[in-house]
């Protein structure tokens, strides 16, 4: 369930955009989303300064926020937020999506199904849009 699908689909827009969907239990990562332009932060648990102690195999916890790095786009990456189609910057719904990411699925993983919501195991990349282990430079010097 890692392979990219160029299956996406914004319910927004309509505009079409490639995918992953990453399974958190594989790498021991955590991730969250961006709260103004979706993209996402995949933080590998091996990877994280000492002492942090992330909740892994699901999203961040909100005491996680204030130690990463901003966006690049000026956002903050937060536990709450949602991926976002990368044409309109709306909020994809989790729900809606389960029509594309369990059509993408069948066949793969007999039986698989999207959870069904932006929290929990799995998170989505859209279009490439990840940053990977950003730490503040303050926690990563520890
Ligand atoms: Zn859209
Ligand atoms: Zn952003």
């Amino acid at each position: 369930m890692s392979k990219t699908s160029t299956n996406g689909m914004c319910e927004h827009c309509g505009a079409g955009f490639k995918y992953q969907i990453i399974h958190n239990g594989f790498n021991e990562s955590s991730y969250a989303y961006c709260d103004s332009c979706g993209m996402t932060a995949l933080l590998d648990g091996w990877k994280a300064p000492q002492g942090i102690d992330i909740p892994i195999h699901q999203e961040i916890a909100p005491r996680t926020e204030p130690l990463l790095q901003p966006c690049t786009c000026g956002g903050t990456f937060k536990a709450s937020a949602a991926p976002r189609g990368p044409r309109c910057a709306e909020v994809l719904s989790a729900e809606k999506a389960t029509a594309w990411i369990e059509e993408d699925a069948a066949g793969t993983s007999m039986g698989w199904r999207w959870q069904r919501s932006w929290r929990g195991l799995y998170c989505i990349i859209v279009d490439d849009r990840v940053v990977h282990d950003n730490w503040c430079a303050s926690v990563r010097a520890t």
